[in-house]
């Protein structure tokens, strides 16, 4: 187990963004929440620093917390390759899908609780009596009674789900539940996520970052030249480019590893856009399908997802890189070399989060057609950039994007469905412009960071003795 150092955030940064009132209300309920912990603190313990939607978001709110005064810090535990196939498979049954039809018995089990005890007891070096766990996630589940017996509160924090519960769900929380229901408290993604048996349930919305390098506005001409410095698309000069956005600056420097056939697009051309890991979930080869059929001239489709050989605690993500590439190979021309296949290097997370970003803004329309999803941060991402969203109508997408007003929703596995709505909004700027403009509005109201953590700040001071 090791500490994952995140600095600092600049407040004055945030502030500008969220005005005043909202400002002033962050400051006095971090105050609050600081004076009550009295010096203790809140640890979060996950599985990874990088790649993902909960290594995203503690880096946003642990720097932001810590900014604000408050005492919290992050841990994240060591496993090995059974250990992670073990928790990625609890991962996707929780989600419902039979994932790779692997055993979660009493060997497996074994192997899960070894890993952890020995996490455990490194984990007694950080926390005291009285401090807070959050504990995120199947990978580090099996620690919440051993947290409770160093007699800190602990609250497991969900970040998978499913909407219509199956014997694949029942499955994976059966193996979970023993661990999670010793817990002070859980929180879920949405309220159709809540098991009936968690501990003092909540259901607080993830927030993305709207000053980090993943979503700080970029002028279209910066936008571009990440993109041609990264080799996405076409025109780069060769040479290095660095944007300079509050913290230390940015450089482009490991172009991403592209499958594509002929040149990259030019940057005039309309482009379809979905970033995700590669996961069997966020059916990246589903996409692939819908802009196939939609066949618009002149428009490309770009697959972006994380370098395959850096994402430790993901087994499937070569696999499932593979599948696609081979379903690409089979394209007939001229459709093939308007479909790129990236993998984003990840030897510098910041430099990844640039292009993300630049990818999301360059988008024309951004699609997140996930099979199950907890809550889609890729979406949010691209509704704060005023992108028009189409999601598939799973898990917190549905509750993320309001139909017609912030973006489309989808039928998942209609791909004639998802087809027809990606010409649409393609063929129609005005549209794509209020379907945009209403995301933007949306991510506002709902999911920066200040709402986020004055929901966690109300949790932790209840959970307090
Ligand atoms: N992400 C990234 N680089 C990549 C692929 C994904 O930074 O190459 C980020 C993405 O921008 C988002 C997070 O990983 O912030 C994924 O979160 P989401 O909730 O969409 O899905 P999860 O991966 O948690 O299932």
């Amino acid at each position: 187990m090791r500490e994952v150092t995140v600095g600092t955030a600049d407040l004055a940064a945030y502030q500008q963004i969220l005005g005043p009132e909202r400002s002033a209300a962050l400051r006095s309920g971090a105050e609050r929440l600081a004076g009550l912990l009295g010096g203790r603190t809140v640890w979060n313990v996950n599985s990874t620093a990088a790649g993902g939607g909960v290594a995203e978001l503690l880096h946003s709110l642990v720097p932001l917390a810590t900014a604000l005064g408050l005492p919290v810090r992050w841990l994240v535990i060591d496993g090995d390759p059974r250990f992670f196939a073990v928790t990625k498979r609890l991962c996707t049954l929780v989600y419902g899908s039979p994932g790779d039809g692997g055993p979660t018995g009493e060997p497996e089990q074994e192997h899960y609780r070894r890993v952890l005890r020995a996490n455990s007891e490194d984990l007694a070096g950080f926390v005291r009596p009285g401090d807070v766990v959050v504990v995120h996630e199947a990978q580090p589940a099996g620690l919440v009674p051993a947290v409770a017996e160093m007699g800190a509160r602990v609250v497991y924090r969900a970040h998978t789900g499913c909407d219509v519960p199956n014997e694949n769900t029942a499955r994976g929380w059966a193996f979970l539940r023993p661990y999670v229901e010793k817990a002070d408290a859980s929180v879920f993604l949405i309220a159709d996520h809540v098991q009936g048996w968690a501990p003092n349930p909540h259901v607080i919305a993830p927030s993305i970052d709207p000053c980090s390098p993943k979503n700080v506005t970029l002028s279209p001409a910066e936008t571009v030249e990440v993109l041609r410095a990264a080799g996405v698309l076409s025109g780069g000069s060769g040479r290095p480019v660095t944007v300079s956005r509050g913290g230390p600056p940015i450089e482009i420097r490991h172009p991403v590893i592209a499958v594509r056939d002929g040149a990259p697009p030019d940057a005039g051309a309309a482009m379809v856009v979905q970033v995700s890991r590669w996961d069997r979930l966020k059916d990246m080869a589903g996409v692939l399908r819908s802009f196939v059929a939609a066949d618009v001239p002149g428009s490309y489709l770009t697959l972006a997802g994380s370098d395959v050989t850096g994402v430790s605690d993901d087994p499937e993500a070569a696999e499932m890189f593979d599948e696609c590439r081979r379903e690409w190979a089979q394209l007939p021309q001229p459709i093939r070399a308007r479909v790129q296949l990236l993998c984003l290097p990840m030897t510098d997370m910041r430099e990844n989060a640039l292009v993300v970003n630049a990818l999301q803004q360059h988008a024309t329309v951004v699609v997140q057609k996930s099979l199950a999803e907890g809550f889609g941060l890729t979406a949010t991402e691209a509704m704060w950039k005023a992108r028009p969203v189409l999601a598939n109508a799973v898990g917190g997408l549905r509750t993320q994007v309001v139909p017609d007003e912030s973006g489309l929703l989808l039928e998942p596995s209609d791909t004639a469905g998802a087809a027809a709505s990606i010409a649409r909004v393609l063929g129609d700027p005005q549209l794509a412009a209020h379907l945009g403009a209403g995301a933007r509005r949306r991510v506002r109201e709902h999911y920066l960071p200040d709402r986020h953590l004055l929901r966690w700040g109300r949790l932790i001071e209840n959970l307090l003795p």
